[in-house]
């Protein structure tokens, strides 16, 4: 029989969501930003946050929100080509450029939007897309709406990468290579240095994201392009304002040409409000302090640490390989991860089960700051210690 409702299928796709344990819900945090996180009145050590240099929560950058709201009001009441420009977007973007190195940038309302948008902008149909499997849903989905064909390479595998540039350049108009730089659910970092030099051979566009890279990578924070030396170099940047920088919203940094085209032709900048004043000026100070302290040292220093310890005390743990404070270990099913997830949780340890869809394998995610003590690293050590030894021996 013909079903009357049409929103039945709602309960039905839940009910086969939920039977494959990869129903997810939110959960209120209810402190500021930090290394501690109350949930439910419970005050856990906070290993699930992308804050990695603690800036989300300092005084300094708080200040700044304050006072350009206060200034500025709280929202910026139009499309930044209406009445919703400020001089502080303008500020924000050339912070951004000398950050990064670029001519210019461009700041849209999220990191997903900036890829949507531009990737959307830079090809269409008579194009193609070469893209890391394991890339980014902004990116993938960027691709998706641009229309062009898409070609996937195996995860950060160069020569997949050549093999499918051989095959399918001459095919098309333009090229774009997309990568992320840092991956999200890995922690692992592309072979950017190849990658360029493939971009360079077939005369390809290179867009990398620098979402998980920007204000910790590089010599100046600057992220893996500057990892890697590769200042200067043809490729558009696309990145985050919500992880190490502390606020929201996302950026695209590149030639003075580019930024000018997206201005005129991506539609995710032209037909949406700018950036609040709150989050813009937020940004700003969190770069300021990004490029005058050395608050990146502090994490790569936590990050060593953790590892020595993993490596010392538990030997057998199965870790994705990884370059970044993203440490994930790798579990056999989403049950596993969530049972995992939830005995760290009874220990006082909030760091996320991540299952498919999100990514292939499931995962216990760990994400290290730079305002973690020792004594918060070791806690984490010691309950994965107990809670390991248990599943071994059941
Ligand atoms: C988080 C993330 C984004 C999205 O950024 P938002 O500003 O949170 O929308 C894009 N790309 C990558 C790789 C990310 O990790």
């Amino acid at each position: 029989m013909k079903e009357l409702n049409p929103y039945t299928w709602i309960d039905r796709s839940l009910a086969t969501i939920k039977q494959a344990n990869w129903y997810r819900s939110t959960q209120a945090i209810e402190s500021l930003p930090g290394t501690e996180a109350t949930i439910d009145g419970q005050v856990l050590l906070n290993f699930g946050s992308n804050d990695y240099l603690g800036l989300a929560g300092d005084e300094r950058v708080i200040r700044a929100a304050m006072t350009a709201t206060q200034q500025f009001g709280t929202g910026a009441t139009g499309s930044r080509l209406t009445s919703g420009h400020k001089q502080l977007h303008t500020d924000l973007e050339l912070a951004i450029a000398s950050l990064k190195g670029t001519e210019a940038a461009l700041v849209f309302s999220s990191g997903y939007l900036a890829n949507l948008g531009t990737i959307a902008a830079l090809v269409g149909k008579k194009d193609a897309i070469v893209s890391d499997r394991l890339n980014h849903s902004s990116l993938q989905n960027g691709a998706r709406l641009s229309g062009a064909k898409i070609i996937e390479y195996n995860h950060c595998d160069i020569d997949a990468l050549r093999q499918q540039l051989e095959l399918h350049r001459a095919n098309y108009r333009r090229c774009l290579i997309i990568t992320d730089t840092v991956f999200s659910m890995d922690g692992d970092i592309c072979p950017l240095p190849a990658i360029l030099d493939l971009a360079s051979e077939y005369h390809a566009m290179l867009l990398v994201d620098e979402a998980h890279a920007t204000g910790i990578f590089g010599q100046t924070g600057a992220g893996i392009v500057e990892h890697y030396h590769c200042v200067g170099q043809p490729a558009i940047e696309i990145g985050t304002l919500s992880k190490a920088i502390g606020s929201l919203g996302g950026y695209v940094a590149g030639s003075h040409s580019l930024i000018d085209f997206l201005k005129n032709r991506c539609a995710s900048w032209i037909y949406t409000t700018g950036l609040s004043p709150a989050d813009t000026a937020a940004a700003i100070a969190a770069i300021e302090i990004i490029t005058t302290t050395s608050q990146r040292q502090q994490l790569w220093e936590n990050v060593a640490y953790f590892k020595q310890s993993i490596a010392a005390r538990l030997p057998d743990l199965h870790l994705i390989p990884s370059a970044s404070p993203i440490i994930c270990i790798e579990l056999p099913d989403a049950q596993t991860a969530l049972a995992i997830g939830s005995q760290l949780r009874q220990a006082g340890i909030f760091a996320p089960a991540i299952r498919p869809p999100t990514v292939p394998t499931s995962r216990i995610r760990i994400s290290l700051m730079a305002t973690h003590q020792q004594l918060q690293l070791d806690r984490l050590v010691t309950a994965l210690g107990t809670i390991f030894s248990k599943t071994k021996s059941s």
